[in-house]
């Protein structure tokens, strides 16, 4: 079980987030912008962080950012959740620091391989 902190501004993704996360058997923890998403991961210090990349204040890049140049937070795998399409969003995503990208519409299963997928993949190893 990890506990997972989610940064995402609507109301409806949010909901549907959580349900996957705790359905799941893990634990959500929510930020509803990018300036609590950062003093969330701080104080929270999660296992994982999904975030949304389109936020009201900051954007995900500057949250992105701002975790991975901090000895605290840049350790905790930290996966872009986006709408954006373009072909070289995904590129710009991940070099603002992100470790993997989920798109959405999230599917149930899809969504939690993908998360599985990428914190494995750092070395974090599957959850228990
Ligand atoms: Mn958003």
């Amino acid at each position: 079980m990890w506990r997972i902190l989610i940064v995402e501004d609507s109301p409806t993704n949010m909901m549907l987030t959580v349900a996957i996360i705790e359905n799941a058997g893990h634990t959500a923890i929510q930020a509803v912008d990018g300036k609590q998403g950062i003093e969330m991961a701080r104080a929270e210090h999660p296992d994982v962080i999904l975030l949304d990349m389109q936020l009201p204040d900051i954007s995900g890049i500057e949250v992105a950012r701002t975790l991975k140049a901090e000895s605290g937070t840049r350790d905790i795998p930290l996966i872009a959740l986006t709408a954006l399409a373009m072909s070289g969003d995904k590129e710009r995503v991940l070099a603002s620091g992100c470790d993997g990208y989920i798109e959405k519409p999230i599917r149930y299963k899809l969504f939690l391989a993908e998360m599985a997928a990428v914190v494995e993949r750092l070395g974090r190893g599957p959850a228990s």
